[in-house]
């Protein structure tokens, strides 16, 4: 068990120094990723083998991606997608953080977890407090929440 343990620690320093040279999981490929599955769930849906095709040729591109050692164009394209849906992406990032807060927060029996609407700060609030206003110690926006 011990030893399994061990390797286990080991691939993961492995795959860390591995991954710091490579690309990994941009927001791009977090897109590609998200493209190939759905068309790939599609694929399963209506047994149109060109989705099958199209979600697999998303999915390889994704890892084609990610472990890319041209950092540099990688960076690139990233840059592109997010200067034109940037703002998308950050909402939908808000939103999967918020999603997630709320499940600790269901969690955790002591602290309930908020997010800041305007900066992303998470903010942990003692738990039992009723309506409490909150001052966001990042980008001092305040906003009242229940606890
Ligand atoms: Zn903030």
């Amino acid at each position: 068990m011990d030893l399994f343990k061990k390797y286990i620690t080991m691939f993961r320093q492995d795959m860390r120094q591995v991954m710091s040279t490579r690309c990994g999981l941009d927001e791009l490929n977090n897109l590609l990723m998200l493209i190939g599955f759905l068309n790939i769930v599609a694929a399963m849906m209506t047994h149109k083998w060109i989705l099958t095709l199209l979600g697999a040729a998303f999915v390889v591109l994704c890892y084609v991606r990610v472990f890319s050692k041209d950092l540099v164009r990688r960076k690139k394209e990233n840059e592109l997608y997010m200067r034109y849906l940037g703002g998308v992406v950050r909402t939908v990032q808000l939103y999967e953080l918020r999603l997630k807060m709320k499940l600790r927060t269901m969690k955790d029996k002591q602290y309930a977890y908020f997010v800041c609407g305007s900066c992303g700060q998470v903010i942990r609030i003692p738990k039992g407090k009723g309506k409490v206003s909150i001052r966001c110690p990042k980008c001092s926006q305040t906003f009242v929440h229940k606890t």
